[in-house]
Protein backbone atom coordinates (compact mmCIF):
# COMPACT_ATOMS: atom_id res chain seq x y z
CA UNK A 1 0.00 0.00 0.00
CA UNK A 2 0.99 3.70 -0.91
CA UNK A 3 2.80 5.52 2.33
CA UNK A 4 3.54 8.73 0.44
CA UNK A 5 0.56 10.48 -1.55
CA UNK A 6 1.24 13.16 -4.64
CA UNK A 7 -2.13 15.78 -4.11
CA UNK A 8 -2.06 17.81 -8.12
CA UNK A 9 -4.08 20.42 -9.06
CA UNK A 10 -5.74 19.69 -12.56
CA UNK A 11 -4.46 16.41 -13.69
CA UNK A 12 -1.05 17.60 -15.23
CA UNK A 13 0.50 14.30 -13.98
CA UNK A 14 -2.49 12.07 -15.65
CA UNK A 15 -1.18 9.27 -17.58
CA UNK A 16 1.85 11.40 -18.53
CA UNK A 17 5.09 10.74 -18.79
CA UNK A 18 6.56 8.94 -15.14
CA UNK A 19 3.87 7.74 -13.28
CA UNK A 20 2.46 4.02 -14.08
CA UNK A 21 -1.38 3.37 -12.54
CA UNK A 22 -2.09 -0.31 -11.20
CA UNK A 23 -4.88 0.29 -9.24
CA UNK A 24 -7.99 2.48 -8.26
CA UNK A 25 -9.05 3.64 -4.76
CA UNK A 26 -12.46 5.15 -4.64
CA UNK A 27 -14.43 4.98 -0.97
CA UNK A 28 -17.90 6.27 -0.01
CA UNK A 29 -16.17 8.14 2.95
CA UNK A 30 -18.38 9.40 6.10
CA UNK A 31 -17.51 13.35 4.36
CA UNK A 32 -18.49 12.17 1.17
CA UNK A 33 -16.88 10.56 -2.02
CA UNK A 34 -12.94 12.26 -3.32
CA UNK A 35 -12.49 14.47 -5.95
CA UNK A 36 -11.83 11.74 -8.50
CA UNK A 37 -10.34 8.12 -7.84
CA UNK A 38 -7.44 7.91 -6.22
CA UNK A 39 -5.11 6.41 -8.18
CA UNK A 40 -2.04 4.48 -7.44
CA UNK A 41 1.01 3.28 -9.21
CA UNK A 42 4.67 3.65 -9.52
CA UNK A 43 5.89 7.07 -9.45
CA UNK A 44 10.08 6.48 -10.66
CA UNK A 45 9.93 3.37 -8.28
CA UNK A 46 8.26 4.49 -5.66
CA UNK A 47 4.30 3.77 -5.06
CA UNK A 48 2.50 6.69 -4.16
CA UNK A 49 -1.76 7.43 -4.38
CA UNK A 50 -2.40 10.56 -6.37
CA UNK A 51 -4.86 12.75 -6.41
CA UNK A 52 -6.70 15.06 -8.83
CA UNK A 53 -7.71 17.90 -6.50
CA UNK A 54 -10.45 18.94 -9.07
CA UNK A 55 -11.70 15.79 -9.96
CA UNK A 56 -11.02 13.88 -13.59
CA UNK A 57 -11.33 16.86 -16.28
CA UNK A 58 -11.26 19.40 -13.69
CA UNK A 59 -14.78 19.77 -12.91
CA UNK A 60 -14.93 20.84 -8.73
CA UNK A 61 -14.09 24.52 -8.31
CA UNK A 62 -11.64 25.11 -5.35
CA UNK A 63 -14.93 25.55 -3.19
CA UNK A 64 -16.18 22.58 -4.40
CA UNK A 65 -13.29 20.27 -3.63
CA UNK A 66 -14.09 17.35 -0.75
CA UNK A 67 -11.22 18.56 0.76
CA UNK A 68 -11.74 16.27 4.26
CA UNK A 69 -13.22 12.83 1.89
CA UNK A 70 -9.68 13.04 -0.36
CA UNK A 71 -7.91 13.19 3.05
CA UNK A 72 -9.62 10.83 4.67
CA UNK A 73 -8.99 8.18 2.07
CA UNK A 74 -5.91 8.57 2.10
CA UNK A 75 -5.75 8.31 5.72
CA UNK A 76 -7.83 4.52 4.66
CA UNK A 77 -4.81 3.97 2.51
CA UNK A 78 -2.31 4.16 5.37
CA UNK A 79 -0.60 7.45 3.44
CA UNK A 80 1.23 9.61 6.43
CA UNK A 81 3.64 11.68 3.90
CA UNK A 82 2.09 14.00 1.64
CA UNK A 83 3.53 16.29 -1.52
CA UNK A 84 1.10 18.69 -2.56
CA UNK A 85 1.19 20.88 -5.70
CA UNK A 86 -0.57 24.49 -5.69
CA UNK A 87 -0.60 27.26 -8.77
CA UNK A 88 -0.38 30.63 -7.05
CA UNK A 89 0.06 34.48 -8.20
CA UNK A 90 3.03 36.43 -6.96
CA UNK A 91 2.48 39.32 -4.55
CA UNK A 92 6.31 39.81 -4.37
CA UNK A 93 8.75 41.27 -6.69
CA UNK A 94 11.15 38.56 -5.59
CA UNK A 95 9.10 35.26 -6.52
CA UNK A 96 8.76 35.62 -10.59
CA UNK A 97 5.92 33.91 -12.91
CA UNK A 98 7.37 30.25 -13.54
CA UNK A 99 9.19 29.93 -10.37
CA UNK A 100 8.81 27.38 -7.50
CA UNK A 101 8.52 27.95 -3.80
CA UNK A 102 8.07 26.07 -0.92
CA UNK A 103 5.72 27.30 1.03
CA UNK A 104 6.09 27.06 4.93
CA UNK A 105 3.45 29.45 6.53
CA UNK A 106 -0.29 30.15 5.26
CA UNK A 107 -2.81 32.81 5.82
CA UNK A 108 -6.65 31.67 5.53
CA UNK A 109 -9.15 33.94 3.29
CA UNK A 110 -11.56 31.24 2.61
CA UNK A 111 -14.96 31.37 4.02
CA UNK A 112 -17.40 28.72 4.40
CA UNK A 113 -15.55 25.97 3.45
CA UNK A 114 -14.77 22.55 6.16
CA UNK A 115 -12.48 22.95 7.82
CA UNK A 116 -12.48 20.12 10.63
CA UNK A 117 -12.98 16.50 10.68
CA UNK A 118 -14.05 16.79 14.36
CA UNK A 119 -17.46 18.13 15.87
CA UNK A 120 -20.28 16.45 15.94
CA UNK A 121 -19.80 14.58 19.51
CA UNK A 122 -16.10 15.56 19.36
CA UNK A 123 -13.49 18.65 20.16
CA UNK A 124 -10.19 18.87 18.98
CA UNK A 125 -7.55 21.93 18.89
CA UNK A 126 -4.68 20.90 16.67
CA UNK A 127 -1.27 22.99 16.74
CA UNK A 128 -0.77 24.95 13.61
CA UNK A 129 1.94 27.09 14.39
CA UNK A 130 3.88 25.24 11.72
CA UNK A 131 1.22 24.34 9.17
CA UNK A 132 3.67 22.16 7.20
CA UNK A 133 6.12 19.48 7.69
CA UNK A 134 9.37 21.55 8.42
CA UNK A 135 11.59 18.28 8.02
CA UNK A 136 10.29 17.32 4.56
CA UNK A 137 10.25 21.01 3.64
CA UNK A 138 13.70 20.49 4.71
CA UNK A 139 14.23 17.70 2.52
CA UNK A 140 12.67 19.17 -0.82
CA UNK A 141 14.70 22.20 -0.50
CA UNK A 142 17.95 19.97 -0.30
CA UNK A 143 16.80 17.62 -3.04
CA UNK A 144 15.80 20.78 -5.06
CA UNK A 145 19.47 21.94 -4.32
CA UNK A 146 20.93 19.17 -5.36
CA UNK A 147 19.04 18.81 -8.40
CA UNK A 148 20.30 22.37 -9.20
CA UNK A 149 17.25 24.13 -8.94
CA UNK A 150 17.86 26.24 -6.39
CA UNK A 151 18.29 30.10 -7.01
CA UNK A 152 20.81 29.78 -9.98
CA UNK A 153 19.03 31.97 -12.15
CA UNK A 154 21.83 32.46 -14.38
CA UNK A 155 22.02 29.35 -15.36
CA UNK A 156 18.64 27.98 -15.40
CA UNK A 157 14.75 29.81 -16.27
CA UNK A 158 13.39 28.52 -13.13
CA UNK A 159 14.25 29.13 -9.23
CA UNK A 160 12.75 27.47 -6.09
CA UNK A 161 12.50 29.59 -3.17
CA UNK A 162 13.29 27.90 0.02
CA UNK A 163 10.07 29.92 2.09
CA UNK A 164 6.72 31.92 1.13
CA UNK A 165 3.86 32.57 2.92
CA UNK A 166 0.23 31.86 1.24
CA UNK A 167 -2.56 33.37 1.42
CA UNK A 168 -5.82 31.02 0.06
CA UNK A 169 -8.82 33.31 -0.68
CA UNK A 170 -12.39 31.70 -1.32
CA UNK A 171 -12.11 32.40 -5.56
CA UNK A 172 -12.97 31.19 -7.90
CA UNK A 173 -12.91 34.52 -9.54
CA UNK A 174 -9.01 36.18 -9.27
CA UNK A 175 -8.79 39.27 -6.92
CA UNK A 176 -9.73 42.79 -7.72
CA UNK A 177 -7.00 45.15 -8.41
CA UNK A 178 -7.72 47.37 -5.38
CA UNK A 179 -6.98 43.89 -3.26
CA UNK A 180 -4.24 42.88 -5.21
CA UNK A 181 -2.81 46.23 -4.53
CA UNK A 182 -3.20 45.65 -0.72
CA UNK A 183 -2.08 42.25 -0.68
CA UNK A 184 1.15 43.09 -2.84
CA UNK A 185 2.01 45.98 -0.07
CA UNK A 186 1.42 43.88 3.00
CA UNK A 187 4.78 42.69 3.52
CA UNK A 188 3.68 38.99 4.61
CA UNK A 189 1.95 37.01 2.06
CA UNK A 190 4.20 36.35 -1.30
CA UNK A 191 1.86 34.44 -2.87
CA UNK A 192 -1.80 33.93 -3.46
CA UNK A 193 -3.63 30.94 -4.30
CA UNK A 194 -7.30 29.19 -3.66
CA UNK A 195 -6.66 25.75 -2.55
CA UNK A 196 -4.24 24.80 0.14
CA UNK A 197 -6.84 26.20 2.99
CA UNK A 198 -8.53 23.98 4.39
CA UNK A 199 -6.64 21.53 3.27
CA UNK A 200 -3.58 21.52 5.44
CA UNK A 201 -5.60 21.85 8.58
CA UNK A 202 -7.11 18.67 7.48
CA UNK A 203 -3.85 17.20 7.35
CA UNK A 204 -2.62 18.21 10.56
CA UNK A 205 -5.75 16.66 11.98
CA UNK A 206 -5.61 13.55 10.21
CA UNK A 207 -1.64 13.55 11.59
CA UNK A 208 -0.04 13.53 7.75
CA UNK A 209 3.18 15.56 7.16
CA UNK A 210 2.51 17.15 4.30
CA UNK A 211 4.95 19.61 2.11
CA UNK A 212 3.57 22.98 -0.28
CA UNK A 213 5.42 22.96 -3.31
CA UNK A 214 3.56 26.28 -5.09
CA UNK A 215 4.13 26.77 -8.83
CA UNK A 216 4.07 30.22 -9.84
CA UNK A 217 2.07 31.23 -12.17
CA UNK A 218 1.26 34.87 -12.64
CA UNK A 219 2.16 38.38 -10.52
CA UNK A 220 -1.56 38.53 -9.63
CA UNK A 221 -3.01 42.15 -10.94
CA UNK A 222 -0.74 44.38 -9.39
CA UNK A 223 1.02 45.45 -11.58
CA UNK A 224 -1.01 46.60 -14.46
CA UNK A 225 0.93 45.30 -17.31
CA UNK A 226 0.39 41.95 -16.09
CA UNK A 227 -3.18 40.98 -15.22
CA UNK A 228 -3.80 37.33 -14.89
CA UNK A 229 -5.99 35.29 -16.51
CA UNK A 230 -6.76 31.81 -17.05
CA UNK A 231 -4.86 31.33 -20.02
CA UNK A 232 -2.07 32.81 -17.92
CA UNK A 233 -2.04 30.36 -15.48
CA UNK A 234 -2.67 27.31 -17.75
CA UNK A 235 0.01 28.53 -20.10
CA UNK A 236 2.52 29.08 -17.82
CA UNK A 237 1.60 26.02 -15.37
CA UNK A 238 2.28 23.79 -18.48
CA UNK A 239 6.04 25.79 -19.26
CA UNK A 240 7.25 24.88 -15.21
CA UNK A 241 5.75 21.28 -15.27
CA UNK A 242 8.57 19.58 -16.96
CA UNK A 243 11.06 20.91 -14.29
CA UNK A 244 7.93 19.63 -11.29
CA UNK A 245 8.04 16.66 -12.82
CA UNK A 246 11.94 16.12 -12.73
CA UNK A 247 12.56 17.71 -9.21
CA UNK A 248 9.24 15.65 -8.07
CA UNK A 249 10.90 12.22 -9.28
CA UNK A 250 13.72 12.89 -6.89
CA UNK A 251 12.21 13.83 -4.29
CA UNK A 252 9.70 11.25 -3.99
CA UNK A 253 12.75 8.96 -3.77
CA UNK A 254 14.32 11.29 -1.11
CA UNK A 255 11.01 11.67 1.59
CA UNK A 256 10.78 7.33 0.81
CA UNK A 257 14.03 6.63 2.40
CA UNK A 258 13.41 9.42 5.27
CA UNK A 259 10.06 8.31 6.10
CA UNK A 260 11.48 5.19 6.59
CA UNK A 261 14.23 6.85 8.67
CA UNK A 262 11.86 8.25 11.31
CA UNK A 263 9.54 5.31 10.93
CA UNK A 264 12.73 3.52 12.84
CA UNK A 265 13.05 6.39 14.98
CA UNK A 266 9.60 6.46 16.29
CA UNK A 267 10.89 6.54 19.89
CA UNK A 268 12.92 8.90 20.38
CA UNK A 269 12.52 12.61 20.51
CA UNK A 270 13.02 14.21 17.68
CA UNK A 271 10.46 11.88 16.06
CA UNK A 272 7.95 13.93 13.45
CA UNK A 273 5.71 15.52 15.33
CA UNK A 274 2.99 16.01 12.56
CA UNK A 275 2.16 12.36 12.97
CA UNK A 276 1.10 12.71 16.78
CA UNK A 277 -0.73 16.12 16.16
CA UNK A 278 -3.45 14.43 18.34
CA UNK A 279 -1.10 13.75 21.22
CA UNK A 280 -1.86 15.22 24.87
CA UNK A 281 -4.52 17.44 25.37
CA UNK A 282 -5.50 17.94 21.62
CA UNK A 283 -8.50 16.34 22.27
CA UNK A 284 -10.79 18.27 24.08
CA UNK A 285 -13.37 15.82 24.95
CA UNK A 286 -13.05 13.32 27.80
CA UNK A 287 -11.91 9.95 25.95
CA UNK A 288 -14.97 8.30 27.88
CA UNK A 289 -17.31 10.78 26.18
CA UNK A 290 -16.75 9.86 22.75
CA UNK A 291 -19.45 7.96 21.52
CA UNK A 292 -18.64 4.64 19.61
CA UNK A 293 -20.91 6.95 16.48
CA UNK A 294 -17.81 8.84 16.56
CA UNK A 295 -15.40 6.57 16.88
CA UNK A 296 -16.37 4.60 13.96
CA UNK A 297 -17.06 7.77 11.85
CA UNK A 298 -13.00 8.98 12.57
CA UNK A 299 -12.30 5.39 12.86
CA UNK A 300 -9.07 5.94 10.56
CA UNK A 301 -8.05 9.27 12.41
CA UNK A 302 -8.93 8.39 15.44
CA UNK A 303 -6.92 4.74 15.27
CA UNK A 304 -3.96 5.76 16.88
CA UNK A 305 -4.68 8.05 19.46
CA UNK A 306 -6.89 5.92 20.99
CA UNK A 307 -4.88 2.73 20.95
CA UNK A 308 -2.46 5.45 22.79
CA UNK A 309 -4.40 7.39 25.05
CA UNK A 310 -6.56 4.80 26.23
CA UNK A 311 -7.17 0.86 27.05
CA UNK A 312 -10.55 0.59 25.67
CA UNK A 313 -11.25 -1.50 22.68
CA UNK A 314 -12.60 0.08 19.11
CA UNK A 315 -15.96 -1.00 18.93
CA UNK A 316 -16.73 -3.33 16.16
CA UNK A 317 -17.45 -2.51 12.73
CA UNK A 318 -20.93 -2.74 11.88
CA UNK A 319 -21.91 -4.13 8.61
CA UNK A 320 -22.29 -0.58 7.23
CA UNK A 321 -18.83 0.06 8.07
CA UNK A 322 -17.89 -3.54 6.97
CA UNK A 323 -19.44 -2.53 3.68
CA UNK A 324 -17.26 1.25 3.58
CA UNK A 325 -13.76 -1.32 4.89
CA UNK A 326 -14.42 -3.62 1.66
CA UNK A 327 -14.52 -0.89 -0.52
CA UNK A 328 -11.77 0.78 1.02
CA UNK A 329 -9.58 -2.57 0.59
CA UNK A 330 -10.90 -3.67 -2.92
CA UNK A 331 -10.41 -2.21 -6.09
CA UNK A 332 -13.03 -0.97 -7.21
CA UNK A 333 -14.01 0.19 -10.53
CA UNK A 334 -14.67 3.59 -11.16
CA UNK A 335 -17.84 2.25 -13.23
CA UNK A 336 -19.02 1.02 -10.33
CA UNK A 337 -18.15 3.59 -7.97
CA UNK A 338 -19.75 5.90 -9.88
CA UNK A 339 -22.79 3.63 -9.93
CA UNK A 340 -22.61 4.07 -6.16
CA UNK A 341 -22.70 7.67 -6.13
CA UNK A 342 -25.63 7.94 -8.09
CA UNK A 343 -27.99 6.07 -5.96
ZN1 LIG B 1 6.59 16.91 10.35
Amino acid sequence: MPKIALIVGSGGFEGQEGFAEEWRFYPLTPFGWPSAPIKVGLFNGVRIALVLRHGEGHTLLPSEVPYQANIYALKMLGVDTVVALTTVGSLDRRFKPGDLAIVRQMVDHTNGRPSTFFGRGIAAHVVMADPVCPHMSDLLYQTAKFCGLVHIRKAVETALHDSAVLKVMEGPAFSTGAESQMNYRNPLPNLIGMTAMPEVKLFREAEMRVVYLAIITDNDCWCERDVVSAGLVAENSGKVSPIVRKLLARVLVAFQAKRKWLARRKRRPDRCSCVSALDGPAIATDLAHISDGVKRRLHPILKRRLALGSKEQLPSISSEEMCLERLAHSRVRPKLAADMQQQ
